[in-house]
């Protein structure tokens, strides 16, 4: 075989996540699609804004097709990124402007160049704290970094910091949190955002050189209660923003999203020239065009978060009557909720059983939980409360 091994491994198997979804898929195709509950995978089930529709008929006729349709800068448009930094600026008291940002094909791809742009050599280490999205591994093992896991506070769902201050190092390069967070749905309080600032501040003195903090931010909108997502740029010098509207704007196929290198991080022009560089070496220049457009002029807009908040707050009360233990999330749309045995994996099977799709949380870097995404139709919730009873009853019986 001459090919990259590496890159044959990770195309000739699924995630655990997909597999599971097309699993479902065929399962329905024999039981019929109402009797399946697939809580597998993160796919916005809100419909995106009318703003966005009503944005895309008036650019195509308003605007000449080569124009809409044409590369853009390789950084974006300077119009996109102006109204973003004004939209920031305005909601979050920043003073950012159209050049601390680069228009990218959503999250995976703002990570991954930022990683790109950071990592100096193989010696260099990234902290992810679980639970964490496992496509971490992937996008900073494709740097030659190692990830370094630093284990979950399963108490609150905030970071260990006994933990974290452990895993730092001097080839520490980065640490990259997410909140609210995929799969918890914890969103990091205030207090969590200035104790991690701080301790980042004094390792960075301790070992003479920079540690940069990569907040991956899909979900920030989508928080419910009132709950405050703090925006990390505030507190923290050496941040550096990779956001997406793949969840907020309920767009994940379209692919658009963007970094954003503040003027604080330190050598901040050329951060920003590392992250242009990047782009360009893994082939991102110029995110879709008619997209950046969009954004444009529905920049601050979201779906209907309501929505999944009445989703969790159904999913999270009927859960918890059954008896099971879930974390209760502030944010995201998932929920996070303690496997009935040691073996989440082996939970997972038997819930398969009923006809239930939920992930073991093993790839998130938190063993013995699953993973149920409720950004889900709510009549199949209600449905799947029998399955979720059988399943639980079944673990009364046999101990
Ligand atoms: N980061 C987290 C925490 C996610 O949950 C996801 C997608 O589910 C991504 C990044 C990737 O997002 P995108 O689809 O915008 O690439």
């Amino acid at each position: 075989m001459s090919v990259n091994e590496k890159m044959y491994e990770l195309g000739s198997k699924r995630s655990a996540i997909r597999e599971l979804f097309e699993y479902g898929k065929q399962r329905a195709k024999i039981v019929g699609e109402e009797n399946v509950y697939d809580f597998s995978i993160g796919n916005p089930t809100v419909p995106a804004p009318e703003c966005v529709n009503e944005t895309i008929r008036q650019l195509t006729e308003e605007m000449d097709s080569i124009t809409l349709h044409g590369y853009t800068s390789a950084q974006g448009d300077f119009e996109t990124r102006d109204a973003i930094a004004k939209y920031l600026n305005k909601t979050y008291q920043c003073t950012f402007d159209a050049d601390d940002f680069y228009m990218t094909c959503g999250a995976a791809a703002s990570l991954t160049i930022t990683l790109h742009a950071l990592i100096e050599n193989r010696c260099e280490e990234v902290i992810a704290i679980a639970p964490f999205f496992p496509e971490y591994r992937v996008f900073v093992e494709g740097t030659g970094a190692k990830l370094v896991v630093v284990k979950a506070d399963t108490t609150n769902f905030q970071i260990d910091f006994e933990a974290l201050e452990k895993a730092i190092n001097p080839n520490t390069k980065a640490i990259i949190i997410n909140s609210p967070n995929n799969p918890s749905g914890a969103i990091y309080d205030e207090a969590t955002i200035r104790r991690l600032s701080s301790l980042l501040e004094e390792k960075q003195k301790e070992y003479a050189k920079e540690i940069y903090l990569i907040s991956d931010e899909p979900y920030r909108e989508i928080a419910y209660d009132g709950v405050e997502v703090p925006y990390v740029t505030k507190y923290y010098r050496n941040t550096i923003v990779c956001y997406s509207y793949s969840k907020s704007l309920s767009l994940p196929g379209e692919r658009i999203g963007y970094i954003l290198v503040p003027k604080e991080v330190t050598e901040s022009r050329a951060v920003y020239a590392a992250v242009c560089g990047a782009g360009r070496s893994l082939g991102y220049v110029c995110a879709p065009s008619m997209l950046q457009k969009v954004i444009a002029r529905c920049v601050g807009q979201t779906g209907d978060i309501n929505l999944y908040k009445k989703n969790r707050d159904l999913l999270y009360n009927g859960l918890t009557e059954l008896g099971y233990q879930c974390f209760k999330p502030a944010g995201a749309f998932y929920l996070f909720v303690k496997a009935l045995e040691e073996d989440a994996n082996r939970f997972c099977e038997k819930a398969k059983e009923q006809d239930l799709l939920l992930v073991a949380a093993d790839g998130f870097g938190c063993p013995g939980y699953v993973r149920i995404s409720y950004c889900v139709d709510e009549e199949m919730i209600k449905r799947s409360f029998g399955a979720f009873e059988k399943l639980y009853d079944s673990y009364q019986t046999s101990l």
